[in-house]
């Protein structure tokens, strides 16, 4: 008995070193074979991330359905769960951002479990055309429609509302409150809040929308039902959203005297992604319930209707369903950093994972196998292009890794990758993307197929 006791602590350390089975962090569902490679558990099934990757090499996308449809489910309960707790009379809904990740495979599975839909150009709208035209997607779903409004925007925002969807077109400036003069349904109306919070978005100087000042003197807006303000993305504290909300409902109160037919408020997106496994990061819980209560609090002292509320949460219920892997090609020294050594990695920084570049994106990076070895390594990591910035170094850094196996590939695992990072990516020294897989319901599929040399090439023209 004491011997098993023994080896499972020394499993759970492992376990621990990695800062896999953490609710906290999202890894609850990762965890260590008996053989030292990375599990990822949906239910009862499980996915031997090493052997996934011995059958369809690398670098490799996985992506992980469930997890999106989980972090939706969970999502829209708790903000139902704490209306109903503290008695909030406004309803509650979730619009998932599509520009925050596009696929097939991702964005299905948010709307599945009742996610309606907030898209940022035409052609993000063009494909929920496609799906309602394929009669895929019940019309009650709700969309709204932020960006620049163009013509051709406009005109599939005008055609889809024909058809008897609800298009909510968000105005952005006088431009567009000039043009919705003659839009029949319902509008929204972007605010630009004068709040500063802790994230890299917090701009001085931001091109959206109106000044609160400017929507006062604006008077009564035709049609006007929603109050939208977006602050930032992946905002650090909690007041990060709760001072924000607060000038809102201020602001949403004064314009409800000209505008009776206003009654919801969109908070946009923002909420966060504890990237670091290392530091303390706040749960959508109290996030939600603290969003909740304020509103309750604000508008009873404010005395007036509580809006409706919507959420625009992207990167916090997608990024955690990706991991993005890559192979260990070679090691070499880096020169005057005592001992450190440059792992490069058979793809690119700055083609599949920009925000390494563009933001100085942190990332969780564990090992795919030898997770079980003891001898570790402090390295940075090298991108495959010949750029001198294609890398990652946990910021100056080190990520700490196995020791190059001798007779043995090394994988290495980045993990919520699901937000942003596909959209954003290039083909810098023509390099290939990764192949994508999904594993869902114990079946891995290819959901894009890795880049042949003949179809990279295709796309500059050869
Ligand atoms: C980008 C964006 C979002 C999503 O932001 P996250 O930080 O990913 O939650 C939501 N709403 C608007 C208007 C956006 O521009």
């Amino acid at each position: 008995m004491a011997k098993k006791k023994t080896s499972r602590r020394k499993k759970n350390g492992y376990r621990k070193f990695w800062q896999l089975g953490r609710e906290e962090v999202n890894t609850a569902h990762f965890d260590i074979s008996e053989k030292g490679t990375l599990i990822v558990r949906e239910g009862n099934y499980q996915y031997n991330i090493n052997d996934i990757l011995r059958q369809h090499g690398t670098p490799t996308e996985i992506f992980f359905p469930t997890i999106v449809e989980n972090r939706v489910r969970d999502l829209i309960e708790t903000f139902n769960a704490y209306i109903k707790i503290t008695g909030y009379k406004g309803r509650f809904r979730y619009h998932y951002p599509m520009k925050v990740n596009q696929n097939r495979e991702c964005v299905l599975p948010a709307v599945a479990e009742g996610a309606n839909l907030d898209v940022a150009s035409a052609n993000e709208l063009y494909l929920v055309k496609r799906m309602i035209e394929q009669d895929k997607f019940n019309e009650k779903i709700r969309v709204i429609c932020n960006g620049p409004k163009t013509d051709r925007y406009m005109g599939l925002i005008e055609e889809l509302r024909g058809k008897g969807l609800v298009v909510v077109p968000i105005i952005e400036d006088m431009v567009e409150l000039e043009r919705m003069n003659k839009f029949k349904g319902e509008v929204g109306i972007r605010v630009d809040l004068n709040v500063k919070v802790k994230s890299h978005w917090d701009k001085r100087y931001n091109r959206f929308g109106f000044t609160e000042e400017e929507l006062l003197a604006l008077g009564k807006i035709r049609n006007l039902s929603v109050l939208h303000y977006h602050v930032s993305s992946q905002i650090e504290h909690i007041t990060g959203f709760i001072q924000p909300l607060k000038r809102a409902l201020a602001l949403y109160a004064k314009m409800r005297e000209k505008n009776p037919q206003l009654d919801t408020l969109d908070i946009g997106g923002g909420a966060g992604v504890p990237y670091d496994k290392r530091k303390r990061f706040y749960s959508g819980k109290s996030l939600i319930s603290q969003i909740v209560k304020t509103a309750k609090r604000q508008c009873d002292k404010l005395d007036v209707k509580h809006p409706n509320l919507i959420a625009e949460w992207g990167r916090y219920v997608v990024a955690p369903a990706q991991m993005t892997i890559y192979k260990v090609i070679a090691e070499k020294e880096v020169y005057n950093k005592g001992g450190n050594s440059w792992y490069v990695i058979n793809g690119s920084f700055m083609n599949d994972l920009l925000d390494t570049w563009a933001i100085k994106q942190k990332w969780h990076v564990v090992p795919v196998n030898h997770m079980r070895d003891h001898k570790l390594a402090h390295v940075w990591l090298a991108g495959s292009s010949c750029d001198s910035d294609d890398k990652y170094t946990a910021g100056g850094s080190y990520i700490t890794l196995p020791r190059l196996p001798e007779e043995d590939d090394l994988f290495v695992a980045f993990l919520d990758t699901g937000a942003y990072q596909d959209a954003l990516a290039s083909h810098h020294c023509l390099l290939s993307s990764p192949l994508k897989l999904t594993a869902q319901n114990g079946e891995i599929k290819v959901a894009r197929k890795r880049e042949t040399p003949e179809e990279v090439g295709k796309q500059f023209g050869w």
